[in-house]
């Protein structure tokens, strides 16, 4: 049987354990994945570009597990009232291909998002920082704010964005969150003055820059995850030659990050490695660290595993029959003919 994890399914899961513990929960399974990166059979994403937007599936494998996700990117959706982003995903064995989980990925590539946003920045910010400067109050925001608050120790989240209701929304919602103060900026450049770590979730499908060179302070970390896709950008590309920059997997990020805009053969580095200890993050305080974030493979895999892990455990998610279990492998007909299909048979007219 198939585990399957839907919308409730998933919400009740984080309900049982807590936001907080959600998200270190992800993150622990990430940095674990990250450590062993050298293991897994990598590819990027293929992507089915429009005018408006793009839909993409996302495989990656170990020798035990395969995973892959089907997600979209539509800057405009929230004006039709549907979301900017939507997922869903499988975990197989790699031995057999028997999926045994199917899950809803909406929530969980927030929570993944968050989860990535956290780690690299564990890795990369200065050990000291207490103040986040965040552009962008959408979907993502709050998953953002709660990852760097719980996993990196932020106090106090500046928030900005050209939409009022979402800064309103965010605000309300990191309420439940009474030890991390939210400081609502009257202009972008507001929100990251002072700010020791940066995140920019926007979303519109342009050449946008979000943040420029003047809104740059001496050993900020920036984390930009809405430049995610060709024509997509949110840093000046004079941001990206003034910090060091760390990367998911390389021949992905080139096509599709905020370094897109520089020449392809500009240095950068892989986030792995610092994870698994084996190159250095930033090289002084005074340095500025960028994570070029664009989502990879790799974090939904984690984030799978650990929704399948405590599925298991709690005994939450629904088994269905997604694959015919056959008494004799190679008689699939059978199936066709023994009346698995009598419940959902249509009553004639
Ligand atoms: P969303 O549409 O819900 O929110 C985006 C917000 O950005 C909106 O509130 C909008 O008003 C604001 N905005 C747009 N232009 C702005 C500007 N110039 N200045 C300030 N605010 C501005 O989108 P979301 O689901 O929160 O996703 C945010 C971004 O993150 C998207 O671009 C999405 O593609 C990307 N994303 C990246 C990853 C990753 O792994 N890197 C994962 C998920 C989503």
């Amino acid at each position: 049987m198939t585990t399957f994890v839907d919308v409730p399914t998933l919400s009740r899961l984080v309900e049982r354990v807590g936001v907080a513990e959600f998200i270190a929960g992800i993150a622990a399974t990430m940095r674990e994945d990250f450590r062993r990166w050298e293991s897994f059979d990598k590819c990027a994403r293929v992507a089915s570009h429009s005018d408006i937007g793009v839909i993409e599936l996302m495989p990656v494998a170990d020798a035990e597990r395969y995973a892959f996700k089907y997600v979209n990117g539509h800057p405009g959706n929230p004006g039709k009232g549907v979301s900017t982003v939507m997922a869903f995903g499988a975990l197989a064995e790699t031995e057999t291909g028997f999926p045994v989980l199917l899950s809803e990925l909406t929530l969980t590539t927030a929570f993944r998002t968050a989860a990535a946003t956290a780690i690299a920045s564990e890795a990369l910010a200065r050990p000291d920082s207490k103040v986040l400067g965040m552009i962008g109050c959408g979907a993502q925001s709050e998953f953002q704010a709660i990852a760097l608050h719980t996993i990196l120790g932020i106090e106090e989240v500046r928030i900005y964005d050209i939409d009022p209701a979402a800064m309103q929304k965010l605000q309300r919602h990191l309420l439940r969150f009474p030890q991390l103060r939210v400081v609502p900026a009257a202009t972008p450049q507001a929100a990251v003055a002072g700010a020791d770590v940066v995140v920019t979730c926007t979303a519109d499908k342009t050449w946008a820059t979000i943040l420029t060179p003047d809104m740059i302070e001496p050993g900020m970390h920036i984390n930009g995850i809405g430049g995610d896709c060709p024509g997509k950008t949110e840093l000046h590309a004079d941001v990206l030659r003034a910090g060091k920059i760390f990367v998911e997997y390389e021949p992905q990020t080139r096509v599709e990050g905020d370094i897109q805009q520089l020449d392809p053969e500009h240095p950068v580095h892989g986030l792995w490695e610092v994870i698994a200890g084996r190159a250095a993050g930033r090289d002084n305080d005074e340095q500025v660290t960028i994570f070029d974030s664009v989502g990879f493979a790799l974090e939904d895999f984690s984030a799978l595993r650990y929704v399948h892990r405590l599925a298991t455990e709690l005994g939450e998610g629904d088994q269905i029959r997604l694959i015919p279990e056959l008494d004799d492998p190679k008689d699939l007909f059978s199936r066709v003919l023994d009346g698995e299909g009598r419940g959902h048979r249509r009553k004639a007219a």
